[in-house]
């Protein structure tokens, strides 16, 4: 559920008109509501009642200072997987002791920075990378929290682009090593086994594989306490899928996942960790987008909108589905025709849409992607020297500007020419 709705004919952003913020920023831009983001995250809380429980927001998703902010305000932790991630969730006022920091690829800089700053833990997912981290930690003086990400090599029956738990992908620790792997953490200096961490991928529509992967995480809590480790924390990742498309049937709620969490890892007594991103900021924002032509190809037709592929580039790269709706409301009576949805890039992949209907539409007229809060605007570039766009922040009948488009000087002030040109 979101707070995107139709009110006297006009999409409403909470208690504000799409039209009115398009009005004072321009087209195209991103727009949040805060009511949906806090809501999504007291789902996840409610989900885990009882149980001893941190939800560290996956920041990757969006990682406005704004949205943060809202957040942390919630009282939700982080997940960071870089040293980038890391400064804006401190800028952002999240305490330390709530950040996790995920990733297969630390540097020894980035590790550097989390033990000076405070962490809560490493999810460390390599033993090279534990050796790295044992050396920064032992330097410092410092004694760094870890679990091990162990890889349980599950199918997460989602897109191959962002499945993370087969024994073939790059991430985790396999389970046949981890009892030699959590053996070598205890014996090296400024490291503190607090317990494991999984993730097996993202946008997953079925409990199943979260089911057969937290049951192997349960064994391996009980084997490794038989070696003689402190488990006290299981960190499970995120994952859990948002609805693209209204007319599919919906994706499993965060309280059945929770159930699964409470079957499969309740008995232990560990504090669960969760690391949400898609699910909480997915469905919180929009991105809109304005028509600039109506064209007719030699066989199809073509809504020519200002936003592209370097504005929102899942179509391209997964293939993913968004609802593309327009801001005045169509309409009852209006008969829809299939058309290409596409942006002003110079690749063909810089489609949105193919033959999808839509009610009729005209240069100027307005329409809103749905589902674009999360993986929308951070993965966003300025490919073709098109400035990224500006976010938005609604709250009740306020909206604010979290991040203003860049002029096209600012664009370009960026560049320097080296010192034999000038
Ligand atoms: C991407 C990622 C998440 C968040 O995944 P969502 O599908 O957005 O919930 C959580 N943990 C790790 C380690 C990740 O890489």
């Amino acid at each position: 559920m979101d707070h995107f709705i139709y009110k006297a004919g006009v999409l409403h952003a909470e208690g504000i008109a799409i039209t009115e913020i398009a009005a004072a920023v321009g087209s195209p831009f991103y727009v949040y509501s805060t009511a949906t983001l806090q809501r999504h995250y007291q789902v996840f809380d409610d989900a885990l009642k009882g149980m001893d429980h941190l939800i560290c927001y996956a920041m990757k998703a969006n990682s406005n200072q704004a949205v943060l902010k809202v957040m942390a305000d919630m009282g939700a932790g982080m997940d960071v997987v870089s040293g980038g991630e890391y400064a804006r969730a401190i800028a952002a006022g999240v305490s330390p002791e709530k950040i996790v920091f995920s990733g297969v690829g630390k540097t020894a800089e980035e590790m550097e920075m989390a033990l000076q700053g405070g962490i809560r833990q490493f999810n460390v997912e390599s033993e090279p990378e534990l050796l790295v981290l044992s050396a920064v930690a032992t330097r410092l003086g410092k004694l760094a929290n870890i679990t091990l990400r162990v890889n349980p090599d599950v199918d997460a029956k989602t897109h191959a682009k962002i499945a993370t738990g087969k024994s073939d992908n790059k991430f985790g620790i396999p389970m046949a090593k981890a009892r030699a792997a959590y053996a070598q953490a205890a014996s090296l200096s400024g490291i503190n086994v607090v317990g494991i961490d999984v993730h097996i991928g993202s946008q997953l529509t079925d409990l199943e594989p979260y089911e057969i992967a937290f049951s192997k995480v349960a064994e391996l809590t009980e084997q490794l306490r038989a070696d003689g480790h402190t488990i006290s924390r299981l960190d499970l990742g995120g994952g859990l899928g948002i609805p693209y498309q209204r007319s599919n049937t919906a994706p499993p709620l965060p309280m059945e996942y929770g159930e699964v969490i409470r079957r499969t890892v309740g008995h232990l007594g560990c504090e669960i960790e969760i690391e949400p991103g898609r699910l909480i900021a997915g469905n919180a924002g929009l991105m809109v987008a304005s028509v600039i032509y109506v064209k007719q190809g030699a066989e199809r037709k073509f809504l020519i909108i200002d936003a592209a592929m370097n504005d929102l580039i899942r179509p391209a790269m997964y293939e993913a589905y968004h609802d593309i709706i327009p801001v005045n409301e169509p309409a009852l009576a209006a008969e829809p025709e299939p058309i290409d949805i596409v942006g002003p890039v110079c690749e063909s992949g810089d489609t949105f849409a193919k033959q999808r209907l839509m009610p009729s539409l005209k240069p100027d007229d307005l329409v809103a992607f749905r589902s674009a809060g999360a993986y929308g605007a951070v993965m966003a570039s300025e490919y073709n020297s098109r400035p990224l766009i500006p976010e938005v922040l609604v709250s009740g009948d306020q909206f604010a500007v979290v991040r203003p488009r860049p002029t096209y000087a600012e664009m370009i002030s960026r560049d320097r020419l080296p010192p034999w040109m000038l």
